[in-house]
């Protein structure tokens, strides 16, 4: 299953039952099997009040015998018969469980969020190393060799000529690697490219990208061609993070300046739980610690900061208490095709209220 549609089917969920939602710690680096498991138990005992045995026991009894605990986290998603769903996750998460009528997807979309998915090229003259990375780790790599380039030979007469026939190779080889960039990036619908290789052949292949790939390219770093695929991953992860970073605060910065000019863009969570029932944002924004409460209609699901009567959507009567505003407001966003951007670091989101979103239109 794609990442968005295992998040569709999270967003979407609408049993009777309560979903047990379970974020773990599965990094054997820190601790044991065992200690970790215990982890668990200790989180259900947290929730402070009983879910379904079934549920628990479906976790358990995956971690002791589906998990391959290759991963350093992993999210579990278990209603009854009506939903279970496994995501490993890239890092490392806090052990935590949660038990709500929805998926809690937040930290999911966190981790997501931060690393994204995107294609890594590996390019030297002579060949190239292609990557597909998504939830953080590798899902593809293919391998792609170029006619031989032979650097070292010594003097001659035909030394210049034969620079210059060895130059044509290079270039052919560069020209046909960025060939099966493109096909990949087309072939996944990738949005965002890396590329990676040695100074020479970074500015060589900037040269002779077309514009379209160019425009996809989001980070380029120094990398061996002989890097192992886990040295590759981790230096393309921290890249991909930082840039999830700085398109953040850009974000925040124009989507504060758009709601104080009034365009297309909220702030605070009023605003933006209103724009995101009408289905109206493109780029949802949250600041990592921001957390309220809020109210929902229990007809039609719409969130309000205060319990209003009747509901101002649908004008039912009842609006439920719900602890969480937050994790409903991000659900609404993947439901109506926005972009999750879980937002640390900046104080000036925090001074707006926390939460922002900027709007299609
Ligand atoms: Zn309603």
């Amino acid at each position: 299953m794609s990442e968005d549609s295992a998040l569709q089917a999270l967003t979407g969920y609408s049993g009777s039952t309560e979903v047990l939602s379970v974020y773990l710690d599965t990094f054997l680096g820190h601790q044991s099997k065992d200690a970790l498991k215990l982890m668990f138990r200790e989180a259900i005992k947290r929730l402070g009040r009983e879910p379904n045995p079934k549920d628990v026991e479906a976790v358990a009894s995956y971690l002791n015998m589906g998990y391959d605990w290759q991963s350093r986290g992993l999210a579990v998603f278990s209603a009854g018969k009506d939903l279970w769903m496994t995501i490993p996750l890239p890092i490392a998460v806090r052990t935590r469980a949660y038990l709500a009528g929805k998926p809690y997807v937040r930290t999911l979309m966190d981790v997501l969020d931060r690393f994204g998915r995107y294609c890594l090229a590996l390019i030297d003259h002579q060949d190239a190393r292609l990557f597909l990375v998504e939830h953080g780790s590798i899902q593809s790599e293919a391998e792609l060799e170029g006619d031989e380039v032979k650097r070292h030979r010594q003097g001659g007469r035909s030394e210049r000529q034969y620079s210059r026939r060895i130059e044509n190779i290079a270039e052919r080889n560069l020209k046909q690697s960025i060939q099966a960039l493109e096909d990949l990036v087309e072939r996944t619908d990738c949005q965002r490219v890396m590329l990676a290789g040695s100074n020479e052949v970074l500015g060589a292949v900037q040269d002779l990208l077309p514009d379209p790939l160019r425009r996809k390219v989001i980070a380029t770093f120094i990398a061996d061609m002989e890097a192992t695929p886990k040295a590759l991953l981790s230096m393309s992860l921290d890249m991909a993070a930082q840039v999830d970073w700085d398109e953040e605060q850009h974000l925040v910065d124009e989507a504060i300046t758009q709601a104080a000019k009034g365009g297309a863009a909220t702030i605070g969570l009023a605003d933006t739980l209103y724009q995101l029932f009408q289905g109206r944002v493109h780029q949802l924004l949250v600041a990592e610690d921001y957390h309220a409460e809020g109210y929902v209609c229990a007809h039609c699901g719409y969130v309000a900061t205060a319990r209003s009567s009747p509901c101002p959507l649908c004008g039912y009567d009842e609006m439920v208490e719900t602890p969480d505003a937050v994790n409903l407001a991000i659900a609404k966003a993947i439901e109506t095709g926005a972009s999750v951007n879980v937002v640390r670091e900046n104080e000036k989101l925090t001074q707006a209220g926390g939460i922002a979103a900027l709007m299609r239109y």
